[in-house]
């Protein structure tokens, strides 16, 4: 498994870099206040956890030094840790259903271009690594392209896809796949989905559909929502929509690797009020990492 914090380091440095200096400052003055406020915003913190971060750590200047840098360093560390949020619970619900001898079910959703087909492959690999029976669903059956590229990853991986024909009902393609899954005695089924945005009823109806099918074989597990975390306001703006068609259980921030903006962890996490369970940290199978508040932290303050 690729480490999140050293993989982290590269890109987020800069912002807990940033905000180390300005902290460690010998006059905490208004307008080093400010800096560090534009600084959290410019990393897409959000409005509302920026000014609570910084009121925090006001009221911890009052009465704490922070001119000596270890010190800074450590009450940064400390207030970054709990706004994250130390202790959600950011497992992915893969475990199989023994007494119902049928396997747990992820549905996976998200705007096309996000990286929701390379989530679930590299999910699917890490799972095999862990000697799970795993089966694909190629649902996102508009495109062909994407059913081919889901196709690929189950080869790479070694599991098998479910696929339909083109322009096949999305929602048969799941159900067939889940089905795959109990005859075959299956551990987990990932389910690719369709991510055009053209209207939210469109996408409601279609994951809505999806879902209602999955849930006659049983409850479907896990409904991730997979977010490019370099669109910034845009990714909000895909998150507020899908949280309203489908109940989110968490979230896969892609593209880590390439940004400064960490602060959307935050943001997006009180936008759904669910927590961010993976993160992406580049185009390779292995480059997806479980979330954790305390290494993300320590990346940003390497
Ligand atoms: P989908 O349309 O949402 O299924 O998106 P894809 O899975 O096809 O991914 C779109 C592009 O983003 C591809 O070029 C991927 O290689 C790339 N990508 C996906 N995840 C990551 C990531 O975590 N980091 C980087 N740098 N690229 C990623």
């Amino acid at each position: 498994l690729v480490r999140l914090r050293s993989r982290l380091a590269k890109s987020q440095s800069t912002l807990g870099r940033g905000l180390l200096s300005l902290l460690s400052r010998d006059r905490l003055d208004d307008d080093t206040w400010e800096e560090i406020e534009d600084t959290l915003l410019s990393a897409d913190l959000g409005v509302e956890p920026t000014q609570e971060l910084v009121e925090r750590l006001r009221t911890r200047a009052r009465v704490e030094s922070l001119a000596d840098a270890e010190q800074a360093r450590s009450i940064l560390r400390e207030e970054l840790v709990a706004l994250v949020g130390a202790d959600m619970d950011r497992r992915v619900r893969t475990d199989r259903h023994v007494s119902e001898n049928r396997p747990a079910v992820v549905l996976v959703v998200g705007v096309n271009g996000t990286g929701k087909t390379t989530t679930v492959g590299k999910l699917a690999r890490v799972l095999v690594a862990e000697d799970r029976d795993v089966v694909l669903a190629a649902a996102d059956t508009f495109r062909a392209a994407a059913v081919d590229q889901l196709t690929t990853w189950g080869e790479r991986v070694g599991v098998p896809t479910v696929r339909g024909d083109e322009g096949a009902d999305p929602a048969s393609v799941a159900f067939d796949a889940v089905k795959t899954g109990i005859e075959s005695e299956a551990d987990v089924v990932l389910v690719d989905t369709a991510g055009r945005l053209q209207t939210k009823a469109n996408l409601m109806d279609e994951l809505g559909k999806i879902k209602r099918v999955i849930e006659r074989h049983g409850p479907v597990d896990e409904v991730l929502l997979v977010l490019d975390a370099t669109t910034g306001q845009n990714g909000m703006a895909q998150a507020r929509v899908f949280g309203e068609v489908v109940d989110v259980t968490g979230i896969v921030l892609t593209k880590l690797d390439g940004t400064a903006k960490g602060g959307i962890v935050v943001a997006v996490q009180r936008e759904l009020g669910v927590p961010v369970k993976m993160v992406g940290l580049g185009e390779g199978a292995d480059d997806l990492a479980p979330f954790d508040a305390e290494e993300f932290v320590d990346g940003l303050l390497e």
